[in-house]
């Protein structure tokens, strides 16, 4: 396969938006998978309790798993819990437990309770990955939080649908409060819109608003709805390696390279 331009510095990026179903998870597997396939080192963190990308990536996350709970609220080293991906030789995956559920209440009474991922992030040595990509939980809550302040860029995924934009507002404010109060560094870098449906005329309305309100850092690859996107989970793959030639497939590797590239030109 074609290699990518791959970055001077490790590009930590933070996929957030607090709905749920919105294509957070599937992009941040999807995206990581792309990416490793073209040459790059590729770390996934996982911090939804329900552990949904450690699954699509293969990675055993069962109660007894050493995972971002411990390193979150029992400060264990970040490299202990960072394990490789059956998927591809350069993915490795940060898996979470259903353990992460009760650290969101833990976190409350802890110290820098916004900035330990972060502090567990710059304590680790990082430097062999190119991308670190943050999943985060459907929420605004401290675990998001954490992934915003341990983040350089914010990418939000944004399902084509009626209610699409409702909720940007509340996320672009908190976003604001992270940048001028604990992570200076944040910038929404991309914006991608996925399970777009072609045949409607509503996804091509919202994809046009989305556009016309965010301008450039939206990726001009938009993610068809595709069955095998769905599909690939359940075999603990992402789908592009469970089936490559698929549109959904394609779609994600055409998005990844606009992230590897765009960045390249942005940093010459
Ligand atoms: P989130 O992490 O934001 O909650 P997911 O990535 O888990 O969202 O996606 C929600 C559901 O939609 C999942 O069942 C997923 O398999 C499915 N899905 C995501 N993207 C697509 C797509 N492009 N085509 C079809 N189904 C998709
Ligand atoms: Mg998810």
């Amino acid at each position: 396969d074609r290699e990518w331009p791959r970055p001077a510095k490790t590009r930590v990026i933070t996929v957030a938006n607090q709905k749920g179903g919105v294509g957070k998870t599937t992009t941040s597997v999807n995206l990581a998978a792309a990416l490793a396939m073209h040459g790059a080192q590729v770390l996934v963190v996982d911090l939804d309790p329900q552990g949904n990308a450690s699954t699509a990536l293969g990675v055993d996350h069962h109660a007894d798993v050493p995972s971002m709970y411990h390193v979150l609220i029992e400060d264990m080293p970040f490299a202990d819990v960072v394990v490789a991906s059956p998927e591809l030789p350069n993915l490795y995956c940060a898996p979470a437990t259903l353990h992460l559920a009760g650290a969101e209440i833990e976190l409350v009474s802890k110290v820098a309770r916004e900035s330990r991922l972060r502090r567990a992030l710059d304590s680790y040595d990082k430097t062999r990955f190119d991308y670190v990509l943050i999943d985060c939980p459907p929420s605004l809550g401290l675990l998001t939080l954490n992934a915003l302040v341990g983040g350089d860029e914010l990418l939000i995924p944004i399902q084509c649908e009626y209610y699409a934009l409702e909720g940007l507002s509340q996320l672009i404010g908190t976003v604001d409060l992270v940048t001028s109060h604990l992570n200076p560094e944040l910038n929404v870098s991309t914006i991608l819109l996925t399970m777009y449906d072609a045949r409607t005329r509503l996804a091509s309305q919202v994809a046009d608003e989305v556009r016309s309100h965010f301008g450039e850092v939206v990726l001009k690859t938009v993610i068809p709805r595709s069955v095998r996107v769905s599909e690939a989970p359940s075999y603990g793959q992402s789908v592009m390696t469970y089936d490559p030639g698929s549109t959904g497939a394609l779609a994600y590797s055409e998005a990844a390279s606009e992230v590897a590239h765009r960045w390249a030109e942005v940093a010459s």
